[in-house]
């Protein structure tokens, strides 16, 4: 008989991230969303850094609702901007501002600025057996003075991924999802699992 994997709750409802992650942790665990496990809190992420606002998530579920769980934080930092907008990526434009001013804002910033060099940071933060960790992944690129690609979400239409001609928008899922941040944070997971199974 087949062994039961562990379940696990990636503190997330982003049918994208969830779909990435089933897929990369395949045959590790069991991954369960926040809707799964009946959770429709809107969790606050009050810190000032990735990994505070990671573990911000993965406490809230394993503290209201028991489950091990991880979850991730995502920022653009930008060279030219020290570092902006960084943890503060979903609300650069303003607290309810969508994609598209997002990146409207991004490209005024940088209209007169030559440096265009970017990074995008993944921290995943993982509570499990009762103990804390964090994994880090980040992808090194530039961003492009105008938009191209409909795939994709946030500033995927301006990020161009180091050695590519392609923006993140413009490439297919799979292919951003070997080079993402993300990706790359939820690979290290993925390790540490079939490590400590
Ligand atoms: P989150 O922590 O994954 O919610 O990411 C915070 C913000 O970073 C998002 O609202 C997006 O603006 C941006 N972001 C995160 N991941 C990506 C990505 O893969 N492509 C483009 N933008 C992203």
């Amino acid at each position: 008989m087949k062994n039961r994997l562990p379940e696990i709750v990636f503190a997330t409802n982003n049918p994208h991230k969830l779909e990435e992650a089933r897929a990369i942790l395949d045959g590790c665990v069991k991954i369960l969303s926040l809707s799964d496990i009946g959770c429709h809190d809107d969790i606050p992420e009050t810190a000032d850094t990735l990994e505070g606002n990671a573990m911000i998530k993965a406490a809230w579920v394993k503290e209201k609702y028991g489950y091990d769980c991880f979850a991730d934080d995502t920022g653009l930092m930008v060279e030219a901007l020290n570092g902006a907008p960084g943890v503060y990526s979903a609300r650069y434009a303003g607290e309810h501002c969508s994609p598209a001013d997002n990146i409207e804002l991004l490209l005024k910033n940088l209209e007169t600025v030559t440096n265009r060099k970017a990074k995008f940071v993944t921290v995943v933060a993982l509570i499990f057996n009762g103990k804390e960790y964090l994994f880090e992944g980040e992808v090194k690129g530039t961003i492009a003075e105008t938009l191209s690609g409909n795939s994709g979400f946030g500033y995927d239409p301006v990020f161009i991924p180091e050695d590519s001609s392609l923006s993140f928008a413009q490439m297919k899922p799979e292919d951003k999802n070997k080079i993402s941040h993300r990706g790359r944070a939820m690979k290290k997971l993925s390790e540490f699992f079939v490590t400590n199974k």
